[in-house]
């Protein structure tokens, strides 16, 4: 998991690292290409299904990536991707004419076009994506792209070059110079332009590397640019170097996908994380921190489910700090607060292993839910809870007691056959008693006609 937490941490790079950041980067990439370019002339077996292999491959990657870019472009707001996806659907666009007109692919000789078209076709696919990429690095986060007119562009861009270099193949000027690709001086221009563009793309890249998602980009460039060098200067078809390029650029490709699938685990975890946080949030009382009214309901509808099925006892103790209204008045709303938490906490204290059943229920009342205990057990665990907050001593001059106390009332039932309403109006009303006898008491009361089960282990635990 560290590579991810790696990932995601964003390198504020100062101008003269990001400077020694691209010189590294680009001394990297002729050290590569230095070290191939020996054995890039060496013949290899002549494979032409290897083509139709690699078009597939670039077509599938290609079309997930423009559709993720796409999404993300969406979902986050970041426009300029727009222009990322396009430049991938550029790519996938080039690649299916060039396979059906590279010779021996699929069928003896080309589908569409000629041998010329497929080179053709190959050098505006590195012209489009080479400027596409540019384009979208030197743009910045605030400008609106929308993906409608970018989308159209690139398809109207796309079926003109197609229908160019296939339907008026005969008339392609031809790059073979004496037998020689790009020979003349004006051709020359071809692959040094397009191997500028790319390594402009990929010296942009490195500068932007903050995220996971800019590094995969730039490697993805950087493979670009040996893919340019090999194809240009590495061999002819078939041979180690012409292999070679094809290879980096299914790298390229697969950097940046890599890349992505790094940032979208990134973003999972966090929403997981958030998730979370929130979940634990939202069933919190803020100032208490014990579970909040709305987790309250939720046990009990789940505790009475259960005990409706099992036929045990359920008991629920309601509790009213006596006289808070005047403990305000006293010392204050801020010291009241600090009462409120210590006689939450006292109520901890009580049942620590059944943290998930207490509950401050609003104002100064809290409750707290005894699942599988009959009568006795509840009025136990009601009295420990007034001995608990008497024991406190907090002092209160305002009430008879001198200290704060507060009032109890149980109720125990079989959840079979009855709401669980019932069973908390029953324990108000215990309160109310609890009130009208004087305060700083328990009152309990059950309602139980069918005797609770005598193998219940918890009922026996608590009872005695
Ligand atoms: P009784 O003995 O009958 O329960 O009297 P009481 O004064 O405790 O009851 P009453 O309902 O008259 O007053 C409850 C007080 O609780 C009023 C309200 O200001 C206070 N209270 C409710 N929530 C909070 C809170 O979050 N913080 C503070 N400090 N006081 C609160
Ligand atoms: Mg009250
Ligand atoms: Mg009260």
């Amino acid at each position: 998991m560290d590579f991810l937490k790696a990932s995601a941490i964003r390198i504020q790079a100062a101008p003269r690292l990001r400077l020694t950041w691209s010189l590294g980067a680009l001394a990297l990439l002729l050290a590569i290409g230095a070290l191939i370019m020996p054995l890039a002339a060496r013949p290899v077996s002549r494979l032409p299904a290897f083509m139709l292999a690699y078009g597939v491959t670039m077509v599938v990657l290609n079309a997930l990536l423009a559709t993720l870019f796409l999404c993300k472009a969406t979902a986050s707001g970041q426009s300029r991707l727009n222009i990322l996806a396009a430049a991938y659907i550029f790519v996938v666009l080039m690649m299916m004419p060039a396979v059906f007109s590279f010779p021996d692919a699929i069928v003896a000789g080309s589908i569409i076009g000629n041998r010329m078209s497929a080179i053709y076709l190959w050098i505006a696919w590195h012209y489009g994506f080479g400027l596409a990429a540019v384009w979208y690095l030197t743009r910045s986060g605030a400008d609106h792209y929308r993906a409608g007119p970018i989308l159209l562009g690139t398809l109207a861009v796309a079926a003109a070059t197609v229908v160019g270099v296939t339907l008026g193949a005969e008339r392609l000027p031809d790059i073979f110079v004496d037998g020689v690709a790009f020979g003349s001086p004006a051709l020359k221009l071809v692959p040094v332009s397009l191997l500028a563009l790319a390594l402009a793309g990929f010296v942009l890249s490195v500068q932007r590397a903050h995220t996971a998602e800019d590094a995969g980009l730039a490697v993805g460039l950087g493979a670009t640019c040996l893919d340019i060098w090999l194809s240009f200067y590495g061999g002819p078809q078939y041979s180690a170097g012409w292999y070679a390029a094809k290879v980096f650029g299914l790298t390229a490709s697969v950097a940046v996908l890599a890349a992505l699938c790094l940032e979208i685990t990134r973003l999972y975890l966090n929403a997981a994380k958030a998730n979370e946080v929130l979940r634990r949030l939202a069933e919190r009382d803020g100032l208490t921190q014990l579970f909040n009214r709305r987790h309250f309901d939720e046990q009990l509808a789940e505790q009475w489910g259960l005990a409706s099925r099992s036929g045990q006892a359920i008991s629920v103790i309601m509790i009213d700090i006596d006289w808070f209204k005047s403990y305000n008045d006293t010392y204050g709303h801020q010291v009241g607060d600090l009462c409120l938490r210590a006689v939450g906490l006292a109520l901890i204290g009580v049942s620590p292993d059944r943290q998930d059943f207490v509950s401050r229920y609003g104002g100064e009342e809290f409750v707290v839910l005894v699942p599988a205990a009959d009568a006795s057990g509840a009025a136990a665990v009601a009295e420990e809870i007034r001995a608990a907050v008497a024991r406190l001593a907090v002092p209160h001059r305002s009430s008879p007691k001198g200290r704060v106390t507060v009032s109890v009332g149980a109720f125990t039932m079989v959840a079979e056959g009855a709401r669980p309403d019932l069973i908390m109006r029953r324990a108000d009303e215990c309160l109310y008693e609890a009130k009208a006898r004087g305060r700083d008491q328990v009152v309990s009361a059950s309602a139980i006609v069918p005797p609770v089960r005598p193998d219940n282990h918890r009922l026996a635990a608590c009872a005695a």
